[in-house]
C-alpha cells in the first residue's frame, strides 16, 4: 500500500530504451539524477578544482528531454528551448542550450532544433540534474543528427560543461576520479529502495569546497569512517545542522545507511524493502515537501 500523502513522489518502472528509438528528427531521452555513494575530496589542483574519488550512482528519478528538428527555413531563434520549470532560464545560461549550441557550431548543423525539458529532478539539490540534462542533450544531438560520436568522445565533450557531465553520458554505477572525468565501470549497485529528501536550503558548491580546503589547511579534519562516506557532509552540516539531523532521522526510520549527496542539501537513505521505504518516506513527508522513493538505475544513455 502506498502512503496517502500526495507529496511523496513515486516513479514508474522503466520500460523504454533510452534514448527512445528515433522517428526521423525526433528523440526523447531520460536524463537521470545521481547520488554520490562515496565522495572523497582529494588535493586541490593548480586550476583550483579538487581531484575527487567518488562512486556515482544513477537513480531512476529523471528529467525527460525531447529534441526535435524544425524543417521550416529561417526559424529564429535557431535553438528553441522550453522547460516546464519556470524558475530555470531557457537561454545561454541553461546547460542544455550551451550543449546544443556547441554542437550546432562545431558540426555546422543547419537545421533549427527545438528542445523541451520536463524537469522532475529538484534543482540545485546535489542530484546533478543540470549536468544530466547536458549529457542527455549531447547524446540526443549525436543521435538525431547522426554525428557518430562514441561514448568516449561525448564524455570528452561533456567535460567542458561540468565535472559531472562525463559520468552522465553513460550513467550507471561508476568510480569517478580526476575532477570526475576518469571513469571506471563498477558492479551494478544492489536494488535498494532509496529514499531521497531534499531540504529547501540553498547550498553553494563552491563555498563548500572552499570551506573544506580551509579546514584541511588547519589540519583539524577528521576522516569519516562510515560505510557511505561523503567528505562534504561535515562541511555542509556545519553550515546547515539540519542535514546531519536528517541523516540521523533517516537511520532511525530504518535506513541501513544514509548520507548527503554531492555538496547537498539532498540526503538519501538505503532501504531493504519497498515497504520500509514507504513508511520512512511518509514520515519524512510530514515535515519535508520534496521526498522521493527511487532506485538505482542501470539503463544507459549510450
Ligand atoms: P552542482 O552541484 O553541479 O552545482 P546540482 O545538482 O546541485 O549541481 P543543478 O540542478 O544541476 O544542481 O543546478 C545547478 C545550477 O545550474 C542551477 O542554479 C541552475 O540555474 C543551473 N542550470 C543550468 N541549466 C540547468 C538545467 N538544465 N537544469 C537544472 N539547472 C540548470
Amino acid at each position: 500500500m502506498r502512503p496517502s500523502s500526495q507529496n511523496v513522489n513515486y516513479l514508474p518502472d522503466n520500460c523504454i530504451e533510452n534514448p527512445r528509438p528515433t522517428v526521423e528528427g525526433f528523440v526523447q531521452i531520460k536524463a537521470f539524477s545521481k547520488i554520490n555513494l562515496n565522495l572523497e575530496v582529494l588535493e586541490r589542483r593548480a586550476d583550483n578544482y579538487h581531484n575527487i574519488r567518488s562512486v556515482m550512482q544513477s537513480l531512476d528519478l529523471h528529467d525527460t528531454l525531447t529534441i526535435k528538428t524544425e524543417t521550416r527555413a529561417g526559424d529564429n531563434p535557431f535553438i528553441q528551448l522550453e522547460c516546464n520549470n519556470p524558475t530555470l532560464p531557457v537561454d545561454e545560461r541553461n546547460l542544455v542550450y550551451q550543449a546544443a549550441d556547441y554542437m550546432v557550431k562545431k558540426y555546422g548543423i543547419r537545421q533549427p532544433v527545438r528542445i523541451r525539458i520536463d524537469k522532475r529532478i529538484p534543482v540545485a539539490a546535489g542530484l546533478g540534474g543540470g549536468s544530466s540534462d547536458c549529457a542527455a542533450t549531447l547524446v540526443g544531438m549525436n543521435q538525431i543528427f547522426g554525428l557518430g560520436l562514441t561514448a568516449v568522445g561525448l564524455r570528452e565533450m561533456g567535460l567542458r560543461f561540468g565535472a559531472d557531465v562525463p559520468f552522465n553520458v553513460t550513467g550507471g554505477t561508476m568510480l569517478a576520479e580526476g575532477v570526475g572525468e576518469v571513469l571506471t565501470e563498477l558492479t551494478p549497485y544492489p536494488s535498494y529502495r532509496i529514499v531521497l529528501a531534499c531540504l529547501p536550503i540553498a547550498v553553494s558548491t563552491k563555498e563548500i569546497f572552499d570551506r573544506l580546503a580551509e579546514i584541511r589547511t588547519k589540519a583539524d579534519y577528521v576522516q569519516n569512517e562510515k560505510k557511505l562516506n561523503n567528505d562534504l557532509t561535515p562541511i555542509t552540516s556545519s553550515l546547515h545542522p539540519e542535514i546531519n539531523e536528517l541523516i540521523t532521522r533517516m537511520k532511525r526510520l530504518g535506513a541501513s545507511d544514509a548520507d548527503m549527496s554531492g555538496s547537498g542539501p539532498s540526503v538519501y537513505g538505503l532501504f531493504e524493502s519497498e515497504r520500509a521505504a514507504q513508511t520512512a518516506a511518509q514520515a519524512l513527508n510530514e515535515t519535508i515537501k520534496n521526498v522521493y522513493i527511487t532506485r538505482p538505475e542501470r539503463m544507459r544513455l549510450i
